[in-house]
């Protein structure tokens, strides 16, 4: 049987840009668990590798329900692995693959992670990579936020190169996609992003490249949902609007009044869109 560490690889549950996910069992504590391991080709890069430690060192510091808690953490040869809880109800992506949420699943999800959002801020963390695949769901359908691998200590950025566009293009707020410096309000553009996208089925901005994609974000008027979907009320817009806000100091000061307007607007009498093309 396969191992990493002590523990006993089951099947590989997907990958990313820089890691593989693998559920595996702990022969000790007797019980599934997530592993994710760095891939072997960057365990040269020492950026890569700075990431990979960075998430393990910002996640272990963040004790919060509703954040994806970290179990261990270790070396596999050349290849760092951070064992974490397993989510087995797929990622926010997957799922809105499959079909779009209920009023009462949105207003659930965006209060649980504007929750762990904010707690993440207050101790100077941005997450800076909040996006549906990095948002997963517990066996009761809980949502969790995970992956804090781009995440900086935010006072410990003027070491930090300069060059490097981090982040993924299509959820990516105005400041980092001109590598400026970000705080917590540009995870509150990328949730709003996410709003968007369960809203109306449609990124707010994509275009046929990543840096058109991030040049949209930076001059592009934000559109609007109703553009989309007619029959939403016009409070969304104005929800969207405050949230994709070119400049920081437009944006919700906090991702849990957004959270709670998005509340107030569920209450409305219009149905989301039960299916996403
Ligand atoms: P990117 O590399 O751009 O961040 P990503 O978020 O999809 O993309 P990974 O973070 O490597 O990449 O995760 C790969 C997949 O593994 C995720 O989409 C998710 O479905 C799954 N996954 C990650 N962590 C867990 C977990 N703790 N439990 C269950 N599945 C997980
Ligand atoms: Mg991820």
């Amino acid at each position: 049987m396969a191992k990493i560490g002590r523990y006993e690889i089951i099947e590989e549950l997907g990958n990313g840009e820089m890691a593989s996910v693998y559920l595996a069992r702990d022969p000790f504590i007797k019980r599934h668990i997530a592993i994710k391991i760095l891939a072997y080709e960057l365990t040269q890069d020492p950026l890569s590798l700075d990431f990979f430690y960075q998430e393990a060192e910002a996640i272990a510091s963040l004790e919060h329900p509703t954040i994806v808690p970290i179990y261990d953490f270790g070396l596999h040869g050349v290849q760092p692995y951070i064992v974490m809880r397993h989510m087995p109800n797929g990622s926010l992506q997957s799922r809105l693959k499959r079909r779009g949420l209920t009023r009462q699943e949105l207003c659930d999800l965006m209060g649980r992670i504007a929750e762990g959002l904010d707690a993440a801020h207050r101790v100077g963390i941005v997450h800076r990579d909040v996006k549906p695949s990095n948002i997963l769901f517990n066996q009761t359908n809980e949502a969790f936020l995970t992956d804090f691998g781009l995440a900086k200590f935010t006072r410990r950025r003027s070491g930090m190169t300069g060059t490097l566009l981090v982040g993924t293009p299509e959820y990516m707020s105005p400041e980092q996609a001109q590598r400026l410096r970000v705080d917590g309000r540009s995870d509150i553009y990328s949730l709003g992003v996410i709003l968007y996208l369960i809203l109306t089925g449609k990124h707010p901005f994509r275009a046929a490249t990543p840096s058109r994609t991030a040049s949209a974000h930076i001059h592009a008027p934000v559109p609007s949902v109703r553009s989309v979907i007619a029959e939403l009320p016009a409070m969304w817009d104005e929800i969207i609007g405050r949230t994709l806000a070119k400049t920081p100091e437009d944006r919700y000061e906090s991702a849990e009044a957004l959270a709670r307007d998005v509340a107030l607007a569920t209450r409305g009498q219009w149905h989301l869109r039960t299916t996403h093309s």
